[in-house]
């Protein structure tokens, strides 16, 4: 690790480090992760300098962990975040971003005549093909692919 990144990770006692977010998503991972409703200390970084992305950020969430379902969520947008989970300022686990089986609540439905957007109820999608990114809607059986959602 370079005294450059180690820097970028320091000074957090415990709690979770978002790395290697694509620059243009940090703030949709904030709020898939309903970061700003939270009271707990946060710092955000943005446009980092990174070799494999160009521009990254980062975000630092004390005395928060996440559980998988919360961390599958950034899936759709941001598949290759890595997270770190600290623990007494140390590197505890890592952890990758995994596609879920299903995706609840996080994606609308791209057919307007779905029952979805049409009534207030929550979305519902099955990832199909993981490798691909393929969703297909559970009640009107739409497929999308993951690179034309529209986030709830
Ligand atoms: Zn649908």
């Amino acid at each position: 690790m370079s005294e450059k990144k180690e820097l970028q990770v320091a000074a957090l006692e415990n709690g979770t480090v978002i790395d290697h977010i694509p620059s243009d998503k940090v703030f949709t991972v904030v709020s898939l992760l309903d970061l700003q409703h939270m009271s707990t200390n946060i710092t955000i970084g943005n446009n980092l300098e990174s070799k494999k992305l160009g521009k990254k950020g980062i975000i630092k969430i004390a005395d928060r962990f996440f559980t998988d379902e919360e961390i599958s969520r950034l899936s759709v947008v941001a598949p290759n975040v890595k997270l770190n989970i600290i623990h007494n300022y140390e590197v505890v686990e890592k952890k990758e971003v995994v596609m879920p089986d299903e995706l609840k609540g996080i994606v609308k439905c791209n057919n307007p005549k779905c029952i979805t957007n049409n009534e207030p109820m929550q979305t519902w999608f099955h990832v199909t093909d993981k490798a691909q990114g393929i969703l297909k809607c559970h009640y009107c059986e739409k497929e999308q692919r993951k690179d034309n959602i529209k986030l709830i």
